[in-house]
């Protein structure tokens, strides 16, 4: 096959991406927004010597799978790969996923993946289940102010300011701040040119708390008539904070270093509560978080009760043990191993989470909990950590590192502590299964595995493992 050849073929299978794969003549081609099942027309857009990429032209027979996306923008927006797969279908999908991560990619046994694995928990309603946006503000070509979300792989704004992943409040601070813009005369920030003043708008939405923060990433210091857009901002149901962060740097981060407050508190509160890990109902009290602009939190608070209940059982705790929670954020995990366990020692390296972390424990009047700020692989190292030389000796050490996974010095001082039991909570089965593979080959097996969707109509999968020490 030539670049621009035609040709007709069965999606079989679907990348890490979403990206339809499917075979001609023996050869595997990429073919994106196709769904296993289809079969299609697709057009050679590049061809490698083992494997190819094509464009998709027509669904000659549609997947049994397709289903209407909610959304009109779903095919180019970036942020849903999978809305047009039927939601069984992205479970089973996902499943599959983690599994061929761990087996593949991890080289961990497959019969012992196979046996151990437990079935996905998948979410009751699938759409409106963020608790946290972020929309890009610019200008199209009419000269108009939009704000939305990137199409993919670009940085070009598809005007939307109602997604269905997103709570109804986004659409009513939205409409606020463009309104706002318009008739101040206040500027969209301009990637090429470095000009121009508002670039991002994150909202955060507390489901528990109904309470709602605005944080606009702003080329500068200030925005003209302050008072005006708090004013308008102020009057919608639940707002508690409305901040200002100063990001002037050419980077594709969205928030800087600096927050200013410009309307009422500097956080929102939410609270989140533990479920029991057979039928997933709610039991007992609920975590109280405090949660600033710059903190991690987990944007389907849902799946995350359900998350977090997971990886309590998984830690097996008696009471009697000293926990690490290692890329602790705002203590989320922290507090809820901390009510099960002696100590609790969290991690966390941005400081203004650290931040929250311990207000967080005298929020929720939780004292068996200390929060050390810095990078884990470094925390762990400090020989002085405790005030006394050697490495403190934790029975169970939990993990929740970002997309990138632990780093190998923190999988290496991991092993030197000796832990029980490790329960590693992942947003990636990539690296989650290179990490598996290091600890495993330090000694260690896996012992149960579940993914929940956290990330429903995306590509994304969130993954709570348990692996235990082999002498134990
Ligand atoms: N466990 C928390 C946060 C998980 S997200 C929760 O469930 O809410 C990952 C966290 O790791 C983020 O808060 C991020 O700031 C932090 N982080 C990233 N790199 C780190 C490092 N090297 N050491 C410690 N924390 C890190």
């Amino acid at each position: 096959m030539q670049k621009n050849d035609i040709m007709e073929l069965t999606i079989e299978d679907m990348g890490m991406d979403g990206t339809g794969i499917g075979r001609y003549e023996g050869m595997t081609f990429f073919v994106k927004d196709a769904m296993i099942g289809d079969r299609v027309l697709a057009k050679v857009t590049k061809q490698k010597k083992s494997y190819g990429y094509a464009r998709l032209i027509d669904i000659l027979e549609a997947s049994p799978h397709r289903v209407e996306p909610r959304c009109i923008y779903a095919r180019p927006c970036g942020g849903c790969q999978l809305q047009q797969m039927d939601y069984e279908s992205q479970l089973a999908w996902k499943q599959r996923k983690v599994r061929d991560s761990l087996i593949r990619l991890g080289g961990l046994d497959e019969e012992r993946i196979n046996r151990v694995m437990e079935p996905i928990v998948g979410m009751e309603y699938p759409f409106a289940y963020r608790n946290k946006a972020q929309f890009p503000v610019g200008q199209n070509t009419a000269g108009e102010i939009v704000a939305g979300f990137y199409a993919g792989r670009t940085h070009t704004i598809i005007p939307n300011l109602d997604c269905s992943l997103g709570v109804p409040v986004n659409g009513e601070v939205l409409r606020a701040i463009l309104g706002y813009m318009k008739d101040c005369g206040v500027s969209a920030y301009n990637e090429k040119t470095r000009r121009g003043l508002m670039r991002h708008i994150l909202i955060r939405y507390g489901f528990d708390s109904q309470e709602v923060m605005v944080c606009m990433a702003v080329n500068g210091d200030r925005l003209p008539r302050e008072a005006e857009l708090t004013g308008r901002l102020c009057k919608i149901s639940g707002m508690k904070s409305i901040s200002l962060n100063t990001n002037q740097a050419d980077t594709n981060v969205i928030l800087g270093s600096r927050t200013r407050v410009i309307w009422g508190d500097s956080a929102i509160i939410d609270a989140l509560y533990l479920r029991d890990t057979t039928d997933f109902q709610r039991v007992g009290e609920k975590t109280v978080y405090r949660i600033s602009p710059q903190s991690f939190y987990q944007v389907n608070p849902i799946q995350t009760e359900k998350l977090y209940s997971l990886a309590l059982d998984y830690a097996g705790l008696t009471g009697r043990e000293t926990v690490w929670d290692l890329y602790c954020g705002i203590g989320t995990i922290s507090l809820f191993l901390a009510r099960g366990a002696k100590w609790v020692y969290g991690v966390e390296v941005v400081p203004q989470a650290v931040e929250d972390a311990r207000r967080n424990a005298v929020l929720n009047e939780i004292g068996n909990v200390t929060f050390l700020e810095g990078r884990a692989e470094e925390v762990l190292m400090a020989e002085d950590t405790f005030g006394v030389s050697g490495m403190a000796r934790p029975d169970v050490i939990v993990v929740d590192p970002p997309r990138k996974g632990c780093d190998s010095k923190c999988l290496k001082v991991m092993l030197a502590m000796q832990p029980e039991r490790i329960v590693y909570i992942s947003c990636d089965p990539a690296t989650l299964a290179r990490d598996l593979a290091a600890l495993c080959e330090g000694g260690y097996e896996v012992k149960r595995v579940r993914a929940v969707d956290q990330f429903g109509q995306t590509t994304h999968v969130e993954t709570v493992v348990l692996i235990q020490r082999k002498d134990t």
